[in-house]
């Protein structure tokens, strides 16, 4: 009884400051990520050091320690022991790391935003260059934009090591191998059933990949008029060899002249969801300063949600803005008497996942008919195969990008160039571009310096966005999701659980059964 009492006005106490710290964070993100202010940039770099800091105090967490011990029967209280403790061993470093930590995070993020490519001498944005990748016929300048989208991995290359070092450093003194260790454990994921898992997604759908291979090469040696051989990654539609390297350029013209806001509105409406304040919050329109990307925040946990968008009217941001509008829905409907540190997704691969389902939909024979009136049977039958080859080649870059992050953590001080292009030679099945001994091309994809061990989960998300699809079409009882039946389950059983449950507790809540593969594997094998 007594200490009951105590651990509730310990999470009473703590919580309402760290409510209140984070609230301000993030109003203080969305300032600086709408404009690019630069007091918004002050202000969020000393917020967010003081809200690390909270979750470093020696004495609250050996009080919470102590409560864990007490193993409370209360599944609300002994799970909100459990999410400190590991939010309190991410930051439990010696102040003087912390700070390090912080400075040279914020000194690399706006290395990378300030940075701008060139080609002959003139600056391309990164939306210049990706413009070129996915439109331009004429292989020099393919070839040219390719090479400039890698140039500033030269530049973040050694701070990036130097970070990954700090953060090993950080890893060590919590007891672990190296920061990637950490941050798999702390995020409740094991790093050997991850990597079971990663080979048998690669391993089931090998024979898909090769033969989707062939037929892309042999396309794209028809569209560049060059020998299968010579083409390389200046071949595909981005810089990474992610997307779908022969999506048809037609399907954006159905895009042109159409309100896509006003499809997601209704898309939503369909399953039962009222985008108006949403959108009101939001930030949808490229503008002076602005973040070029996309995200969804959460600003006070409760009903603060917010967007933000540069929206254009074509296919890539169709999708965009089904997925941020997706992660939108899923933390609009989290149960708002959960106490404060469960209102939250368990696992970002859980809100990814839901994100990621409404993205693809734009990608659905059901979807362009029902509000593109697109009547073309060709493009109608083709579209689901565009979807297979883009699961297939995310997937190879997903398992490249996790198992070289994993070995570089292990050892920083090797030769990354070379173990980035032989994990790119084992997944892609495709030899390496030449020349490029002397760079870091590793170090030009955002996330590897300072989104560090995300990237599985966006590839954990696609495969539970897989049998989310196959379920929902059931309850349903139709050939599209948007129904108002398929709402009502995702809200019920997903959504309000916020973290109630840890994220594979709660994905056999949802399905009934534990996280499986076979609805991805299916997706990726017709
Ligand atoms: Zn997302």
């Amino acid at each position: 009884m007594n200490q009951n009492k105590s651990i509730d006005k310990f999470l009473e106490e703590f919580i309402s400051k760290a409510e209140v710290k984070e609230e301000q964070l993030n109003k203080a993100v969305w300032i600086l990520e709408t404009t690019g202010n630069a007091d918004a940039a002050d202000l969020v770099a000393s917020l967010s050091n003081e809200f690390r800091v909270m979750f470093s105090d020696e004495k609250a967490y050996e009080d919470l320690i102590y409560f864990k011990n007490q193993n409370f029967s209360d599944p609300l209280i002994s799970r909100q022991i459990d999410i400190l403790i590991k939010q309190f061993k991410m930051n439990m470093l010696p102040k003087d790391i912390l700070k390090d930590l912080s400075i040279k995070e914020a000194a690399l993020n706006q290395t990378y935003a300030n940075f701008r490519s060139k080609i002959d001498g003139k600056i391309f944005t990164e939306n210049e260059l990706r413009e070129i990748l996915k439109n331009e016929k004429q292989v020099d300048l393919r070839k040219k934009a390719w090479n400039a989208s890698k140039e500033v991995g030269v530049i973040l290359a050694p701070k990036i090591v130097e970070l990954v070092e700090l953060r090993n450093k950080a890893a060590k003194h919590m007891g672990y191998d190296n920061y990637f260790d950490m941050m798999l454990d702390l995020s409740d994921i094991s790093k050997d059933e991850l990597f079971n898992t990663f080979d048998d997604l690669k391993n089931q759908t090998d024979n898909s990949f090769s033969q989707v291979l062939l037929d892309v090469n042999d396309t794209l040696s028809k569209w560049y008029d060059v020998n299968m051989d010579e083409l390389g990654p200046w071949a595909h539609k981005d810089p990474f060899c992610q997307m779908d390297p022969i999506e048809s350029p037609n399907l954006d013209e159905y895009f042109k002249d159409k309100d896509i806001l006003k499809i997601s509105k209704s898309f939503y409406e369909k399953m039962g969801f009222d985008l108006e304040t949403l959108i009101k919050r939001s930030d949808l329109y490229e503008k002076e300063g602005k973040n070029q990307h996309a995200f969804c925040i959460s600003i006070d946990r409760k009903n603060d949600v917010r967007t933000l968008n540069n929206i254009k009217p074509n296919i890539q941001w169709m999708e965009t803005l089904l997925h941020e509008f997706g992660h939108a829905i899923y933390d609009l409907s989290i149960d708002k008497d959960l106490p404060w540190l469960l209102r939250e997704h368990p696992h970002v691969l859980t809100t990814e996942a839901i994100a990621l389902l409404m993205g693809r939909q734009v990608y659905t024979k059901e979807f362009l008919q029902e509000f593109l009136d697109v009547t073309d049977e060709k493009v109608l039958d083709d579209v689901h195969l565009g979807l297979k080859r883009r699961q297939l080649f995310f997937s190879r870059s997903a398992f490249m990008i996790t198992e070289f992050e994993a070995k570089m953590y292990e050892d920083p001080t090797q030769d990354l160039n070379n173990l980035w292009w032989s994990l790119f030679e084992k997944y892609y099945k495709t030899s390496r571009p030449e020349n490029r001994e002397k760079k870091a091309d590793w170090a030009a994809k955002y996330h590897v310096g300072l989104a560090p061990v995300y990237y599985y989960s966006y590839l954990l998300g696609e495969v539970f966005a897989s049998t989310l699809q196959k379920e929902l079409l059931n309850i349903a009882e139709d050939d599209k999701i948007w129904k108002k039946t398929a709402a009502k389950f995702l809200k019920e059983k997903m959504f309000s659980k916020g973290s109630y449950y840890r994220w594979d507790h709660l994905i056999e809540h949802v399905t009934e059964k534990p996280f499986s593969s076979d609805a991805w594997i299916e997706d990726c094998s017709n």
